[in-house]
């Protein structure tokens, strides 16, 4: 790489540029062909990145060599390496290699997708792409398809529109404060969803009491009776009940709400259906388990992750819904600095959401749909749902290990449970003290949850450099590890 400081004006030269390119290309080949020499880990203690570096930005720009430099010996070893194959913590997601040069391309032609005129390949693309995934799902064709950056925004979105549902309330007009004629808006999930529909609630104004829990059943699915019960005493009460998010692939244990018997009670209800299969609904692209997705034909919306379980370099979430003018309704503004004379031929995609800019992500949706196509996704989606599998026997033939949860993907949660040991605080004591000193070894990383009161640990399995080897690991570690603390 060259060593003089860059130019006074103007970008990088291009001749400098490709020679730093070179050694990065290197440096990631490097990186990705040893990956699992390395820890997942890193060795760091709080405040050392942010130690090890000036306080002030540089005066006078630097060398690319030393800035890769000081991104090779500062910030990479405190990186966790989500890319790692035992990296088992929360979801195991991937940025492969296509969808990395998707995010480089992107970063390149440096795309604002917020109107169709500001550049109509990347509207379209995100058009394409997501009939791709649509069709891919077995969703309907009237689902309208629109990229958001996380599945917490998305369902942020589904909310809005259910809100903007009803339009008698003028709560875009007025607001909600100071309006003691209004009623107090509730919506209903399980007790196993996701916070992020908490932090929705908090950030519509329905605040944390408009979200009721429902009760969910031994395998952690919504109760479909208990929702329909707590709707009854809701409307007894005068609350307006407005929505219903159910999980497709709940966060802790991947449970599937029973969707058919949740739309059914949406519709006799009147109620928007929001079904966030952010993690599991991937997993309906394999036509053994199109039934993860029953049901969800019916739903008002939905939202999946490509940057959970479709390789796609994070962040990347797709939302459905088959009522696109109420998003329209909820955040539609158009300033005359905005206008554009082709608004009714096209979709201007900052009509259907709170941001206006909006990043070119359908690309690498498009690069890694077309580099593994549908039967190289297929198979590496159903590559982890075995492995989880074998993961999941291993612990079942274990008379120290018990599986706390079943298993309809590709993560599992268990425990271990030393003999004459019942469940308690001293139970939960030895679980903690197994995971933490299983990730102290930095050879995998896990992560917990707490079920009914009980802690456990989940292996979620998804990176698509995990084999069967990185499994074999997994389970060795674990056991040495409980070897050392077991009473
Ligand atoms: N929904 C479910 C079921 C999840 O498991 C998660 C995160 O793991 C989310 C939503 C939030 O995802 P995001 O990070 O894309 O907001």
């Amino acid at each position: 790489m060259k060593q003089s400081p860059g130019p006074s004006q103007g970008d990088m030269p291009l001749d400098e540029f490709q020679a730093a390119m070179d050694r990065i290309v290197d440096w990631i080949c490097r990186y990705r062909r040893n990956i699992d020499q390395r820890p997942v880990l890193p060795d760091v203690p709080p405040g050392a990145v942010r130690g090890a570096l000036p306080k002030e930005a540089p005066l006078q720009g630097e060398t690319m060599e030393r800035i890769w430099q000081d991104f090779e010996q500062l910030i990479v070893p405190a990186i966790t390496h989500w890319n790692h194959p035992r990296f088992f913590a929360y979801f195991s997601i991937t940025g492969s290699l296509a969808g990395a040069m998707a995010e480089l391309a992107s970063a390149v032609l440096n795309v604002n997708a917020m109107l169709w005129k500001t550049s109509p390949a990347a509207t379209e693309l995100e058009e394409v792409t997501l009939g791709w995934l649509r069709r891919l799902l077995n969703l309907p064709e009237e689902f309208f398809g629109i990229i958001y950056d996380t599945a917490s925004i998305s369902t942020l979105h589904a909310l809005a529109a259910a809100r903007a549902a009803h339009p008698e309330l003028a709560i875009r007009e007025k607001g909600m404060a100071g309006r003691p004629e209004l009623p107090r808006l509730r919506i209903y999930t399980s007790d196993q969803a996701h916070s992020s529909v908490e932090k929705a609630a908090i950030t519509l104004g329905f605040g944390l009491e408009g979200v009721r829990k429902i009760a969910t059943d031994s395998s952690y699915r919504m109760k479909p009776d208990a929702l329909a019960r707590a709707i009854a005493e809701d409307r007894r009460h005068g609350w307006l009940p407005l929505a219903v998010v159910a999980t497709v692939g709940t966060t802790s244990t991947t449970s599937v709400d029973p969707v058919p018997a949740i739309a059914e009670i949406c519709r006799r209800e009147n109620l928007w259906l929001h079904v966030d299969a952010a993690y599991g609904g991937m997993a309906a692209m394999l036509p053994e388990k199109r039934q993860v997705l029953a049901g969800c034909h019916q739903a008002d919306s939905l939202v999946v992750n490509p940057h959970k379980w479709l390789f796609v370099p994070i962040d990347l979430s797709a939302f459905y819904t088959r009522r696109p003018e109420l998003l329209r309704r909820a955040f539609s503004l158009v300033p005359v600095y905005l206008q554009t004379p082709e608004h009714q031929q096209v979709h201007n995609l900052m009509d259907y959401g709170i941001q206006l800019g909006r990043r070119f992500r359908a690309l690498k949706l498009w690069f890694v749909m077309r580099y593994f196509g549908r039967q190289g996704l297929e198979n590496r989606i159903r590559h982890a749902i075995e492995l989880a599998g074998r993961l999941a026997k291993w612990i079942d033939h274990h008379p120290e290990f018990e599986r706390m949860a079943p298993v309809p993907f590709s993560t599992v949660c268990f425990r271990a449970r030393p003999p004459g040991m019942h469940p308690s605080e001293a139970l939960n004591r030895v679980n903690r003290t197994l995971l933490d000193r299983l990730n102290q070894t930095r050879k995998v990383f896990l992560s917990g949850t707490e079920l009914n009161g009980q802690f456990c640990l989940r292996a979620a399995i998804g990176n698509i450099l995990t084999t069967q080897t990185h499994v074999e690991e997994l389970w060795e570690h674990l056991q040495a590890t409980y070897r050392e603390v077991r009473p």
